[in-house]
């Protein structure tokens, strides 16, 4: 069976083909690196990532994108707040979100560009937007005229005439528009203002892109002028990705992206998220509390995501449970170790039943309550049969492993779960990007010779150090660790 997603442009649920045969090109809207993401947050990721295990599941390639907005209005108002360059705020959020992502076992996308990397392609787009006539100035800043971009609005099902700018639109409205509904494209800026801590020059002068801009530019360099699937929550349906779809088009004359892809929020004890509830909870607030991470993956990958999914205490201690089922059954059938995968037999029979239901749910727009109702009822199934002939194994139990293996290549608990029995190798980790820090500034100070001896010391101990334009990439034991490199002067 073939995979069919719900896409929010067309309101449909449709068969899914990537342009290039076996290849899918996502973008994924990334974290505003202003403060450490929550688990409603995480819920998206999440959710992000086990599409990404399915596709791969399903055989394709993926290429994801996950950018960090690094540069908008709630970072620039941190770092103005503290008085501090943007960097000094970002740097430190962006290694411990990466330090949350590998706590939740998340796959590593194959891009995660950083906005304030990417302004001189903001500022070509914004050429190209105004050779089309899309855009007008108006006091330094530049506004996209959505009056002259037809079809604007579709992806929220907004009709232009009743719109008006709100949410994080809103801190648009201090800037001088022709029509309150445009967006700023490139907002006007001075160096010397209390809140420069980012400017850059431009051809109208100093400032810095917007937001929306910011995801059109770094997909198409990523991913070319039209992508497979665009996600992210749905809280960016209206104006974010409405916005990045007025633009990458106005650009290209092209379709931005084939598929939309968007998860419901996440809801704790029934109430939405704020600050001011005291129920945005990160995820070292719930391993802190005792919660093991294998089961906050279970509970956040637990509700199909285009509903809203609540995020309860008894709901985490129920999908402990449930991973430590998943994890026992997993050992039961591995020590059982019955040999060829035989479809003939008793266990043979109810794992390919098994197998064909979970992917039968999956390929229904990751219909995931399907899909683990059939994985638990090859465990419960399949524990009758081993109950019956014990001690002796029944012949075909490596069937069932296989089952279990494949679900978890796409919920990935079980790998979360096996880190956690084998106690880690948190001091290593520890060492390691100590030493790490230590080579960056033995580097910053071009003291190389101190920096080669000390990459032969983690080697020494097993860890790979990888140098990206981005990133150092640690992997030390299973993991993978990321570390934002020092920002050079950005521009
Ligand atoms: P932000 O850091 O605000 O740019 O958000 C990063 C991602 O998290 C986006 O895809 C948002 O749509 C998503 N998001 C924000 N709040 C929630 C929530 N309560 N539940 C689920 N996803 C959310
Ligand atoms: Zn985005």
């Amino acid at each position: 069976m073939s995979l069919r997603l719900y896409d929010s442009l067309t309101r449909r649920l449709r068969l899914f083909e990537p342009l290039e045969p076996g290849r899918v090109r996502m973008y994924t809207c990334g974290p505003t690196v202003y403060d450490r993401a929550h688990i409603g947050n995480f819920r998206a990721f999440a959710w992000e990532d086990l599409l990404r295990r399915y596709l791969r599941f399903k055989g394709y390639e993926v290429c994801q994108v996950m950018n960090l907005t690094d540069v908008d209005d709630r970072t620039i108002a941190a770092a103005s707040a503290r008085g501090v360059p943007l960097a000094e705020v970002t740097d430190p959020v962006i290694e411990m979100f990466l330090e949350d992502w590998d706590t939740l076992g998340l796959e590593e996308p194959e891009h995660r560009p950083r906005a304030t990397r990417f302004v001189a392609g903001m500022i070509r787009m914004i050429e190209s937007l105004s050779e089309r006539g899309l855009t007008y100035e108006s006091e330094g800043s530049v506004y996209f005229a959505i009056g002259r971009s037809p079809g604007y609005g579709r992806l929220a099902g907004i009709d232009c005439g009743s719109l008006t700018a709100t949410g994080r639109a809103a801190g648009d409205e201090e800037y001088d528009k022709d029509d309150p509904r445009d967006f700023v494209l490139w907002k006007g800026g001075d160096r010397g203002a209390d809140d420069a801590v980012a400017v850059w020059d431009s051809p109208w002068g100093p400032g810095r892109p917007g937001w929306h801009l910011e995801c059109s530019a770094m997909a198409m360099h990523h991913l070319g002028e039209t992508l497979d699937i665009h996600t992210g929550g749905v809280d960016n349906l209206f104006p974010h990705h409405t916005n990045e779809i007025a633009q990458s088009e106005g650009v290209t004359g092209k379709t931005f992206s084939q598929f939309w892809l968007h998860a419901e929020h996440l809801l704790v004890e029934g109430r939405k998220m704020s600050k001011s509830l005291g129920n945005c909870f990160t995820i070292p607030d719930l391993v802190e509390r005792g919660h093991a991470p294998s089961a906050i993956r279970y509970l956040l990958l637990s509700g199909h995501h285009r509903t809203q999914l609540n995020f309860t205490f008894d709901g985490l201690e129920a999908a402990a449970k449930a991973v430590t089922r998943l994890h026992e059954f997993r050992n039961r059938v591995r020590e059982a170790g019955g040999g060829e995968i035989d479809a003939s037999t008793d266990i043979g029979k109810v794992a390919a039943r098994a197998g064909a239901a979970f992917e039968a749910a999956m390929d229904d727009d990751l219909n995931v309550s399907e899909a683990l109702s059939a994985v638990f009822g090859l465990v419960r199934e399949a524990n009758h049969l081993l109950d019956a002939t014990h001690p002796r194994a029944p012949s075909g139990t490596e069937a069932a492993l296989a089952v279990i293996d494949g679900f978890d290549r796409v919920f990935g608990v079980l790998a979360v779960r096996d880190r956690e029995s084998s106690g880690g190798d948190d001091e290593l980790v520890a060492w390691a990007t100590a030493r790490v820090g230590e080579r960056e500034r033995a580097r910053a100070s071009r003291d190389f010779a101190r920096a080669d001896a000390i990459r032969a010391e983690l080697e020494a101990r097993g860890v790979i150090v990888e140098d990206l334009a981005e990133f150092t990439r640690l992997r030390v034991g299973g993991r993978t660790i990321q570390m934002p490199r020092p920002l050079r002067t950005a521009g």
